[in-house]
């Protein structure tokens, strides 16, 4: 069974959305998104149960090449990253046009997604490829099991628990509750650089201009501006009495 994985390499420490692109400052460290390294440990764990190999699909500045690499030390066995200046500004529909070429060029059994980037937390680029993909696509899956052709998703609910099966090939995006990720190796980090790793460019996928980068994306970031100040705040310092003087404030406003 191929197993494809999508990891999103995203900013280390700020958020910051600089004011001249409007876009959010990657310029600083990055590294793999935390939820995807979920989605990583349970395609390696399918492959040790079933065979197959893991492939890792990124697209992102050079950069993210470490994202990458992270994964293959864990134990995939070979990555597709997808950079290109004209991905830049690349919006949900953008990014999913180049997601599903790099995933149709690879043609896996199953895709397997974080649930979702914890820069944008958009939670929803899976859906999208999927969409292309014309598969089926089982989200915030907490427990994953295959058999005779189909894939098999269960999924926390409010109420209880959702079992959504599917016909293999599908999509899948994995919650943070699946698993207790492996750290890789050092035989693992050491061999990661060897694997077979490939980056390519959108012509070399087949794409032209207006369907990525900012020509392809439907949303325009019209204005940014900070929250508004907030109204009166009661600044209580705690000499012993704090408890007694936050029930009185919450009781003077009949919030208790
Ligand atoms: C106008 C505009 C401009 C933007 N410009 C940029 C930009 O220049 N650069 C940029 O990075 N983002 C940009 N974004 C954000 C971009 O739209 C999102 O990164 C993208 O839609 C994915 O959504 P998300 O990050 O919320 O992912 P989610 O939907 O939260 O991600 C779900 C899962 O999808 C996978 N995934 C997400 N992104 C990638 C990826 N790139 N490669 C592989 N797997 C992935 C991961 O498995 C992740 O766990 C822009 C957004 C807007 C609205």
């Amino acid at each position: 069974m191929k197993i494809a994985v999508c990891v999103k390499h995203v900013p280390e420490q700020s958020k910051r959305i600089d004011p001249a692109t409007k876009r959010l400052d990657r310029s600083g460290e990055g590294a793999i998104n935390p939820f995807d390294v979920h989605a990583v440990e349970e395609a390696l764990k399918l492959k040790e149960d079933r065979g197959g190999e893991v492939v890792v699909v990124s697209m992102g500045p050079a950069g993210a090449q470490d994202s990458v690499r992270k994964a293959l030390a864990m134990g995939a066995d070979s990555a597709l990253l997808i950079t290109d200046e004209a991905a830049a500004g690349s919006d949900l529909v953008a990014t999913a046009n180049v997601l599903a070429a790099a995933l149709e060029s690879e043609a896996p059994d199953l895709v397997l997604f974080g649930q979702q980037a914890g820069d944008s937390d958009g939670a929803v680029l899976w859906a999208a490829v999927a969409d292309r993909l014309h598969r089926p696509v089982i989200s915030q899956v907490a427990n994953l099991s295959v058999a005779d052709g189909k894939v098999r998703g269960k999924r926390q609910t409010e109420f209880g628990y959702d079992v959504i099966e599917a016909p293999i090939p599908a999509v899948l995006a994995v919650s943070d509750a699946i698993n207790e990720p492996r750290y890789p190796s050092l035989k693992g980090i050491m061999g990661a650089r060897s694997k077979p790793q490939r980056t390519v460019s959108l012509s070399e996928l087949g794409l032209e201009g207006g369907v990525t980068g900012e020509a392809g994306s439907k949303t325009v970031v019209q204005a940014l501006s900070d929250p508004p100040p907030r109204g009166d705040t009661v600044k209580i310092e705690d000499d012993g009495s704090a408890a007694e003087k936050i029930v009185e404030f919450l009781a003077e406003r009949k919030l208790v």
